[in-house]
C-alpha cells in the first residue's frame, strides 16, 4: 500500500505557519484584507466562499464580502473590482468562479490589480510564472509542490507527467515543475497512447474531471500519484480522477481524495494574502 500523502495535515500545518506570521505582523500594525466577491448563488460557490472566509478568520486575515445578486451586470462588477484595487486597506482580491454566463471571466481577471490577484489567475502573474519572477501562484499547483515537498518527495530530475492543461492547474502545474527542475509532460484530450506516456512518470498529476480515469494499467510501479480530481460516485461518496483502491496498491505514495489536494487550495490562497503585506514591503514574497 502507498504511502498516504496527507493534504488535511499539510494544510493544517500552513495554515497553523501563516496563523502565527499574521500575529508577528499585527503586532507591526499591519493588517491584511481579503475582498471576496461572489456574483449570483451557486451552492458550490457559496460552499468555497464560506470556506475561505472560515479560514482568514482561523489565521487572522480579515475577510470582506460582496454577495451581488446574479444578474448584475458586468460593468457593475468592473466598477467595484476598480473601487477595491484604490482600496488601500484590501490587500487581496478575489472573484469567485464560475460567473454567470453574461459575464467575461477573462476581462473580469484581467480587471483586478496584479498586486491584488491572490488567485494568481492574472496573465501578469501568469507571465511572472513562466519566466521565473516572482508572483502570485496560482494556488492548486502551488499546494501539489508543498504537498511534494513537505511529504519528502524529490522533484529534481525527475519524469512528470500531466494530465491536463486547463489554465488553472495544468498549466501553471508545468511551469512550477519546471521550476523545481524536473523533466515535464503535459498531456491532453488530444494526446496520443496516453497509458504509454502516463506510465513513464515518477510523479503522476492528474486533473482531467473525469471520474476513476487513470487505473492501474496506467502507472508505473512506485510511481507518486496526485489527484486532483474531484466527483461525486455513485453511492454520493467524494472520489477523484485516479482509481484509488487499485492505484494505490502500486504507487509508492498517493493523494487520497477528499483530503489531498483539496485542502491545499485554501492554504495556498491565505499564503498569497499574507504575501500582499511582504510583497508592499520590499516587493519580495517571503520563502513558504
Ligand atoms: P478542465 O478545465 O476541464 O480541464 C481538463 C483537462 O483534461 C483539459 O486540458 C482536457 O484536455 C483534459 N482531458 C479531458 N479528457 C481527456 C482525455 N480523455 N485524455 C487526456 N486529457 C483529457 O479541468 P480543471 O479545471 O483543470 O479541473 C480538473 C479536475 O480537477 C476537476 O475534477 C476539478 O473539479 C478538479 N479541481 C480540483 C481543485 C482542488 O482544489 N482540489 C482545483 C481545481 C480543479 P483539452 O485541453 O484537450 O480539452
Amino acid at each position: 500500500m502507498a504511502q498516504l500523502i496527507d493534504g488535511k495535515r499539510i494544510s493544517q500545518e500552513i495554515k497553523d505557519e501563516l496563523k502565527e506570521k499574521v500575529e508577528k505582523l499585527k503586532q507591526e500594525g499591519k493588517r491584511i484584507c481579503l475582498a471576496v466577491i461572489q456574483v449570483g448563488e451557486d451552492p458550490a460557490s457559496c460552499v468555497y466562499v464560506r470556506n475561505k472566509k472560515k479560514a482568514c478568520a482561523y489565521i487572522g486575515i480579515d475577510s470582506e464580502s460582496y454577495e451581488l445578486p446574479g444578474n448584475t451586470s458586468e460593468e457593475e462588477l468592473l466598477a467595484l473590482i476598480e473601487k477595491l484595487n484604490h482600496a488601500g486597506h484590501v490587500k487581496g482580491i478575489l472573484v469567485q468562479l464560475p460567473l454567470p454566463e453574461h459575464m467575461d471571466a477573462d476581462k473580469v481577471i484581467r480587471a483586478i490589480s496584479p498586486d491584488k490577484d491572490v488567485d494568481g489567475f492574472h496573465p501578469v502573474s501568469v507571465g511572472r510564472l513562466w519566466i521565473g519572477e516572482t508572483g502570485f501562484l496560482s494556488c492548486t499547483p502551488a499546494g501539489i509542490i508543498q504537498l511534494l515537498k513537505r511529504s519528502h518527495i524529490s522533484i529534481e530530475g525527475k519524469e512528470c507527467v500531466i494530465v491536463g492543461r486547463s489554465n488553472i492547474v495544468g498549466k501553471p502545474m508545468a511551469a512550477l515543475l519546471l521550476r523545481e527542475h524536473a523533466t515535464v509532460t503535459v498531456a491532453h484530450s488530444h494526446t496520443r497512447n496516453l497509458s504509454e506516456i502516463t506510465r513513464r512518470a515518477d510523479i503522476l498529476i492528474v486533473a482531467v474531471g473525469k471520474r476513476r480515469f487513470i487505473g492501474t494499467d496506467d502507472v508505473k510501479d512506485g510511481a507518486v500519484v496526485i489527484d486532483v480530481g474531484m466527483h461525486r460516485d455513485e453511492e454520493n461518496r467524494l472520489c477523484g480522477d485516479v482509481d484509488f483502491e487499485t492505484v494505490s496498491q502500486k504507487a509508492s505514495a498517493i493523494t487520497p481524495v477528499p483530503g489531498g489536494v483539496g485542502p491545499m487550495t485554501i492554504a495556498m490562497l491565505m499564503n498569497n494574502c499574507v504575501e500582499t503585506v511582504y510583497r508592499e514591503s520590499n516587493g519580495k514574497p517571503k520563502d513558504i
